[in-house]
């Protein structure tokens, strides 16, 4: 299938729904995975989209969104925690391959939230690196509540929320790219059951 890559945030978002929209309707195309597009990108990539999940194995990107090979710049971390190499990861992909938007993708039922939903009510942190997963979640739940949120997926939206607007405060290459224009960031929250996406926050996008 021929596919234009989109430039422009705006278009990246849409074409990110149009897959979206394709893969819960069951009526996906499996764009850009045959062997005539592994050879066309093996010079370069060029991404339209910088794709930042939780690892949930639930959560496959190029599924999801009903895209291929060369389509998405993917990192993914348990509960989307952003340390400073996933931080540098995104900015790479932005920065050096010029990808036009940043999608922060949290879901309901998130393991790593209802850990630091359990946490922040008092109980043991987890053991192992277990605890600083998180311990950088703990923070969003901790929002949520004094907004008098009580339920997970309150939570899950307030992290989603809080991963978009840390990304675009702690990294100036983003937020430079965003005030110019030529990248946006947006906060997706995935629905484990349906398939769908609903948008969260953003930043640099009229949607
Ligand atoms: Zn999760």
């Amino acid at each position: 299938m021929p596919d234009v890559a989109p430039s422009s945030p705006a278009d990246a978002y849409a074409a990110l729904l149009q897959g979206n929209a394709r893969f819960v309707s069951g009526g996906r195309l499996h764009p850009n995975q045959d062997a005539d597009r592994r050879s066309e990108l093996a010079p370069r990539q060029k991404p339209f989209a910088v794709l930042f999940g939780c690892s949930d194995s639930r959560l496959a990107a190029e599924i999801i969104f009903d895209r291929g090979l060369g389509d998405l710049f993917v990192v993914r971390t348990a509960g989307h925690v952003a340390g400073a190499e996933v931080v540098g990861s995104i900015e790479y992909g932005i920065e050096v391959l010029s990808a036009p938007l940043v999608v922060v993708l949290g879901h309901d039922s998130c393991g790593a939230v209802t850990a630091a939903s359990e946490a922040a009510h008092g109980g043991t942190a987890p053991p192992g690196y277990l605890g600083d997963v998180v311990e950088r979640v703990v923070p969003s739940v901790l929002a949520a509540r004094a907004k008098g949120h009580t339920g997970i997926g309150e939570f899950v939206d307030e992290h989603i929320h809080r991963t978009v607007d840390g990304l675009v405060g702690r990294s100036v290459l983003l937020a430079n790219e965003v005030a110019e224009g030529r990248c946006a960031v947006v906060g997706l929250s995935y629905r484990l059951a349906e398939g769908t996406v609903n948008l969260v926050a953003s930043h640099g996008l009229d949607a």
